[in-house]
């Protein structure tokens, strides 16, 4: 199963998560404080969720931005 590593934004640790636990806030193996929820893909947003969502989330975030002509 595909994983990837998520930072513990308190330890530092590397935490293998589970390409299925997308979304869901994770707890760090080693200091057990709370990991940053993994997003693997894009998340789709308007300016009703863009703003809550990012003020939420304790990690950086990429935003791409668009709009019709
Ligand atoms: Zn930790």
């Amino acid at each position: 199963m595909t994983s990837y590593i998520v930072t513990c934004p308190a330890c530092g640790t590397g935490n293998r998560i589970p390409a299925d636990r997308e979304g869901i806030q994770g707890q760090c193996g080693s200091c057990h404080a709370a990991l940053p929820p993994l997003y693997h893909h894009p998340q789709p947003m308007d300016s009703g969720s863009f703003d809550g969502f990012v003020a939420a989330y304790p990690g950086p975030v990429l935003a791409e931005f668009w709009a019709p002509w």
